[in-house]
């Protein structure tokens, strides 16, 4: 990897992982479009096999894009290592895979991205793993959920959509205290709000479809912890296959260029929209990390160094008020995912968990007036205007 040091999250989004030699002189990172690569002659190949030299072989193991955009994302994560994936699901799936065998026993909170519990919980037992989903928060019932053949604790930070914060610290310890890894999805963080790898975490998952790549155009996903972890998961992604192509690698680099600027962007402007939400006589409740009144205000305030761009919140009135509200919006989208340039909007209850019942669904806490706004990094104002919109046709 290239040695230049950079220091702030910035200067290393645009700079780090690439040498300052560029192949033809081409200032923009290239695609390498190749399934394959070539060897010389028969040197060149015992080079390789024999005396272990650095080169590309295949495409599933390995290709030059997607290394750059695996050692910016190590820089701007402070890991040693990373490892990409086609998508953020692809990056959890393989790397619990990579982890347990055949008897093995996970712990899990229950406020995790529905298609993570659906995995540990459904998927992972017909492979004979067993799951413990224990309620987000509950730090002694987590501790003792901890059995001899458990192989790692997961959790998320902040959660969705109620942008639950799990305390790093508390974590790190159960896992040194039964010597289990410890893994987190800090996909509504992204480094430049939370870095869990310096509070001793072992690994951290990102969606890099949401902040990284920051323009809804792409899948992608990303795990990072020490080498000897990472080259582990990395070992069983080049026999099960999920891996980035090139020209996605190319436009999450691209992303990547512009990540912090935005991410800071959107947690200035998720604050106003959230505080706004707050004094608005049409909203019943915020959820907001960094709003005061969120119940876990304090711990984020120690951990995170902004609350990030998603904000939830109920409006006043019923399931009709809420459909009015979403439908009067002009500018702000309606559509799952965050993270990206446009301000989005969804109704956890319409979208997500449509096939729930209403008890099951409610017992999740996903009401019928609940809505998830992911800010993107238009004028704040233009869509406080907008919410106003719909707020004035409840
Ligand atoms: C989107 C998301 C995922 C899944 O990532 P994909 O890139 O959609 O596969 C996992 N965790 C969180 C918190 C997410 O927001």
């Amino acid at each position: 990897m290239e040695k230049r040091i950079f220091r702030s999250s910035a200067t290393k989004a645009v700079h780090a992982g690439e040498t300052k030699e560029k192949y033809a002189d081409s200032l923009t990172t290239p695609i390498f479009q190749t399934s394959t690569y070539t060897f010389k002659d028969s040197k060149e190949i015992e080079a390789y096999t024999k005396h272990k030299k650095e080169r590309f072989e295949y495409g599933r193991y390995g290709n030059p894009t997607e290394k750059i955009a695996e050692h910016r994302l190590a820089a701007l994560e402070n890991a040693e290592d990373c490892v990409l994936f086609a998508s953020g699901m692809m990056a959890i799936t393989t790397t619990i895979f990579a982890i347990v065998q055949s008897g093995d026993h996970i712990v899990i909170t229950d406020d995790c991205y529905k298609k993570t519990l659906e995995f540990c919980e459904s998927y992972l037992k017909r492979f004979g793993i067993e799951c413990t989903i224990v309620p987000f928060g509950d730090y002694d019932l987590m501790d003792k959920s901890v059995k001899k053949n458990t192989r790692f604790i997961f959790s998320e930070s902040p959660t969705n959509p109620y942008l639950n914060v799990f305390d790093l610290k508390k974590f790190r310890e159960i896992g040194k205290k039964h010597n289990v890894i410890t893994f987190i999805d800090s996909t509504f963080a992204t480094p430049v709000n939370q870095k869990p790898l310096e509070y001793g975490i072992d690994l951290v998952m990102h969606s890099a479809t949401k902040y990284f790549a920051g323009h809804n155009d792409i899948l992608a996903g990303a795990v990072l912890g020490n080498s000897d972890l990472i080259a582990k998961i990395r070992s069983l992604h080049k026999a099960l296959g999920g891996v980035i192509d090139a020209n996605c690698a190319y436009l999450l680099i691209r992303g990547i260029k512009t990540f912090p600027l935005r991410v800071k962007k959107q947690n200035e402007s998720t604050l106003e929209i959230a505080r706004f939400l707050e004094n608005h006589p049409k909203v019943e409740k915020v959820y907001y990390p960094f709003l005061e009144s969120h119940r876990h205000y304090q711990i984020a305030k120690e951990q995170m160094k902004g609350g990030g761009g998603v904000v939830s919140f109920n409006v006043k009135g019923d399931l009709e008020s809420a459909k009015r509200f979403m439908d009067s919006l002009e500018m702000i989208y309606i559509a799952p995912s965050l993270g990206g340039v446009e301000t989005l909007i969804t109704h956890p209850a319409l979208v997500s968990y449509y096939d729930y019942t209403k008890e099951r669904r409610l017992d999740l806490g996903i009401t019928d007036t609940l809505f998830r706004l992911a800010v993107g990094i238009e004028e704040v104002h233009d869509i406080i205007e907008d919410l106003e919109r719909g707020f004035a046709n409840i």
